[in-house]
Formats: C-alpha cells, sequence, structure tokens
C-alpha cells in the first residue's frame, strides 16, 4: 500500500506540523467563532466550513481503510468504528445542532482543516488497516482496553459539553453566556479537553505513532485556544468562575 520508510516519514511531519501549529496558535487565535477578526479574505456559512472541513475525515479515512490488507479483520474493524463514531458526529451531526446563524467561517481556515483532516486521516487509516495489530488476542491486552475506555470517557465530556454550550442559545439570540454544570464546574473548555482525552485513548488503543501525533496535534491546537478562551470570558464576565481552569481541572 505505501512503503514503510515514506510512512513513517509522514507521521513525524505529523510531529512537525503539531509543533508548528502550537508556536503559531500563540501568536494568532484562529478566527472563527468568537475570535472572528476581518482581513482573512473571503468566507462561507459556518455550518457549511464545519461540513467541508470534516468531511475528508470520514470519506478520505473509509476510502484508505478499505484498500488495506487487514479490512476485514476484527480489530481493525472495531478502530474503523471508534472513528466514525467521532467523525459522523463531528461532520454530520454537530454542524446543525449549532445555533450560529448567519456566523461566517473564513475559507482559509477551511481549506486548512480540509488539509489537515486529509492527512490525518490518511496515515491513521493506513496504520490501523495496513500495519497495525490484527490479532484478536490484542482486544484483551491493557492498551486496547485502556485506550478504548478513554475514548469513550472523552467522546461523552466532549459531546456532552458541547450540548451544555448549544443549550446557552435555546432561547435565541447569538449572544455568548456562562456556561455552568458538568465539565465547566471544573474548566473553561471542557469539549477541548474531552477530545484531547479520546485522542490519547485512540493513541493507546491503536498503540501506533499516527495516534500518538494526532493526540499530540490536538493539543497542540486546542490548548492555545482553550487558553484564548478562558481569558475572552474573564474579560467579558464580571462574574466568570474564580476558580475555573482554562482546560486542567485544578492546575492550568
Ligand atoms: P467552541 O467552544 O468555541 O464553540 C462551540 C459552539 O458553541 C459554537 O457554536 C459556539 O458559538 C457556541 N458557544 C461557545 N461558547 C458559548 C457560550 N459561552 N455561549 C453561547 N454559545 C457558545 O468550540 P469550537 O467551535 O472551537 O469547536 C467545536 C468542537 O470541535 C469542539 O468540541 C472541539 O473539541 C472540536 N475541535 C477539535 C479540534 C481538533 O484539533 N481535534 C479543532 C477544533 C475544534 P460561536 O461559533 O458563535 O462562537
Amino acid at each position: 500500500m505505501i512503503d514503510r520508510s515514506v510512512y513513517n516519514g509522514c507521521v513525524t511531519v505529523m510531529f512537525a506540523l503539531a509543533i508548528a501549529t502550537y508556536f503559531t496558535l500563540r501568536k494568532i487565535t484562529a478566527p472563527y467563532g468568537r475570535h472572528i477578526t476581518s482581513g482573512w479574505g473571503p468566507s462561507l456559512p459556518n455550518r457549511w466550513g464545519w461540513v467541508i472541513m470534516e468531511l475528508p475525515a470520514v470519506v478520505v479515512f473509509a476510502f484508505v481503510y478499505f484498500k488495506g490488507a487487514h479490512r476485514l479483520a476484527v480489530v481493525p474493524v472495531s478502530f474503523f468504528c471508534l472513528w466514525q463514531l467521532h467523525y459522523v458526529y463531528r461532520t454530520f451531526i454537530f454542524p446543525w445542532l449549532i445555533r450560529t446563524a448567519n456566523k461566517k467561517m473564513p475559507v482559509v481556515i477551511v481549506l486548512l482543516g480540509v488539509a489537515f483532516n486529509t492527512f490525518n486521516a490518511f496515515i491513521n487509516a493506513v496504520w490501523i488497516s495496513h500495519f497495525g495489530p490484527t490479532a484478536l488476542s490484542w482486544m484483551w491486552r491493557v492498551p486496547f482496553i485502556a485506550g478504548v475506555i478513554l475514548f469513550i470517557i472523552g467522546f461523552i465530556l466532549h459531546v456532552s459539553s458541547d450540548a451544555t454550550l448549544i443549550k446557552l442559545r435555546s432561547a435565541g439570540g447569538q449572544e455568548y453566556h456562562i456556561p455552568r454544570g458538568g465539565g465547566y464546574r471544573f474548566v473553561s473548555c471542557p469539549n477541548y479537553l474531552g477530545e484531547i482525552i479520546q485522542w490519547m485513548g485512540w493513541a493507546l488503543a491503536t498503540f501506533s505513532l499516527a495516534g500518538l501525533a494526532f493526540a499530540v496535534y490536538t493539543v497542540c491546537n486546542l490548548l492555545p485556544r482553550a487558553l484564548d478562551h478562558h481569558r475572552w470570558y474573564q474579560k467579558n464576565f464580571a462574574d466568570y468562575p474564580r476558580r475555573r481552569m482554562a482546560m486542567i481541572p485544578f492546575l492550568w
């Protein structure tokens, strides 16, 4: 399917991309949602931005996966289901739940998302259907069991935290409110924390450098954004809970 040394090179690029993303996002806040600013060129409706940006994670992943030598083995199929659980939600459900009427997303953000998701889907799908573990006994080993548990905990945390934010606008309007309850008792961005836990679980369960690179990338992408959100809340709400951290409970 792909030469192993070329594949390893691709995974190394993903680690490098993660580091570059972190340092870029500590300087520039990604211009979408509450941080949108002018000067980023043409834009398109926010919902469609999400669908287009995330679509390669569903389609490219499935395409590459079904070309793999181990596509019908139980362990790769179980990884396939976990991946698609997340990305079907993110691509086809989340964009139609959010209440962001008339909001826009810069095309440049969408294109960067498409490029990232295509590359990331490729390296992860190649691993699970071609190079990764296939023996049924893998499912009784600690990394698989612990990784799947982490993945599910992270998924529940991020989906339930997304739902809390979406409910804040159930009365209408486009204003921001202070989210409360659930993970918001501890941190400003439990949705991001859940996403990070989830991909750490993926890295462990698949026992792959591709999974680890994605988990590291997710931290590098979402940690600076969580810090930006946290500062934004503190600046805009005088009564913002003082003991709430940005993303790591009790610490940060
Ligand atoms: P945000 O938390 O910024 O926003 C999520 C939605 O909730 C948006 O529709 C937003 O509206 C709305 N919202 C947020 N805060 C409030 C508030 N205080 N009051 C009312 N409405 C609010 O998340 P993102 O848009 O950055 O990300 C969405 C999801 O995608 C998250 O679950 C995240 O984990 C995931 N993601 C994953 C990435 C990865 O690298 N794996 C990268 C980026 C996102 P508005 O648009 O108007 O701000």
